[in-house]
């Protein structure tokens, strides 16, 4: 991966090589940091970048923060406002990702979470697929059990957390999987280790609820809504042991990473067909078209990147709602 040309920190945008920070940066040593994932899709019909749900990352990045006591200076939408800057001036003409990091910047000894400064930070990065095996993934469950709301909460993006995630995701690379499912500590299945899970089965759409320990994905509630208004499929938010995964007719990951990707094989057994289904197949395609800025209805979430350029003098930067409809 080619490192960034440019990084946003505190409050403004410096060559990359100039955002650097000490050894002893408390969330360096404590994992005391937040982040983000956002992608943006190069629309190639319109000359244009578009940052897929900008404004609703920034919300649950800033209450990320404030689970670690973090104040950030920033709103949703200034923060919106300073990717789409550094976007342009990277002058990406491809398909990215953004990785915001709000971070405790002291360089201290002392575990705590009080009496210190935040710092964010923001890059982008060129990227393709998240899991290249995106039509036929073969996942495991983890030996590793997902870290627990009175633990550390996934319902944040808190960086320290991401090592369960690690665990769980090497182990299963090293033994030749795909990706790996994890479970809460009572057993239930949670999610994956970067990515919401969803089964389909009689041709109902289950998905874990937000109290089984999971990060209440952006992308998560993206799907629900296209699984109901689009597809008209009914989705229940419920407790999964993990037996029903190998009795689903269907299943299937999704988040800004991965994006929808199907899961066919589980520890050895063919999920349904042992193919991709048709939900996941028709889920991918109308996803793929919206993040892109191709579907009218959905546009509202595509926010350009370059059209602002263009925007008369006086027009606020970094404009955060859709253009008009055409
Ligand atoms: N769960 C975890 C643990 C994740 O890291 C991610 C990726 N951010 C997701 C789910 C999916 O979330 P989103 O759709 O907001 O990217």
């Amino acid at each position: 991966m080619n490192l960034p040309g440019y990084a946003f920190i505190d409050g403004k945008i410096v060559p990359y090589a100039e955002a650097k920070v000490g050894v002893l940066t408390h969330g360096l040593n404590y994992g005391t940091a937040v982040f983000g994932g956002i992608r943006a899709y190069w629309n190639d019909d319109e000359g244009e970048l578009f940052v897929f749900r900008p404004v609703d990352h920034y919300r649950r990045f800033i209450q990320s923060a404030g689970l670690l006591r973090m104040e950030l200076p920033y709103t949703a939408e200034s923060l919106a406002s300073s990717t789409l800057e550094l976007l342009r001036t990277e002058g990406h003409r491809t398909d990215c990702y953004i990785r915001p990091l709000a971070f405790y910047g002291d360089e201290i000894i002392g575990v705590r979470l009080h009496n210190l400064t935040p710092r964010v930070a923001i890059t982008s990065v060129p990227f393709g697929l998240y899991v290249e095996n995106d039509e036929n993934a073969h996942c495991t469950i983890s030996s590793w059990r997902r870290v627990d709301d009175n633990m550390i909460p996934a319902r944040g993006k808190i960086a320290g957390a991401y090592v369960n995630s690690a665990l769980a995701k090497s182990d299963a690379q090293l033994s030749g999987f795909d990706e790996a499912i994890v479970l809460s500590a009572d057993g239930h299945v949670s999610e994956g280790s970067a990515e919401n899970i969803f089964l389909v089965r009689n041709g109902v759409v289950i998905t874990p609820s937000i109290s089984e320990n999971i990060l209440e994905g952006i992308t998560r509630r993206t799907i629900i809504k296209l699984l109901k208004d689009e597809m008209g499929m009914e989705v229940v938010e419920r407790p999964v042991d993990r037996t029903e995964l190998f009795l689903a007719d269907e299943v299937f990951f999704t988040g800004t990473g991965v994006q929808v990707i199907a899961v066919t094989r589980i520890d050895h057994r063919a999920i349904g067909t042992g193919k991709m289904g048709q939900v996941v197949r028709q889920l991918r395609e109308l996803y793929f078209n919206i993040v892109r800025g191709r579907v009218v209805r959905y546009r509202s979430h595509c926010i350009p990147v370059y059209r602002n350029e263009k925007e008369p003098k006086g027009a606020p930067a970094g404009r955060l709602t859709a253009p008009p409809r055409r």
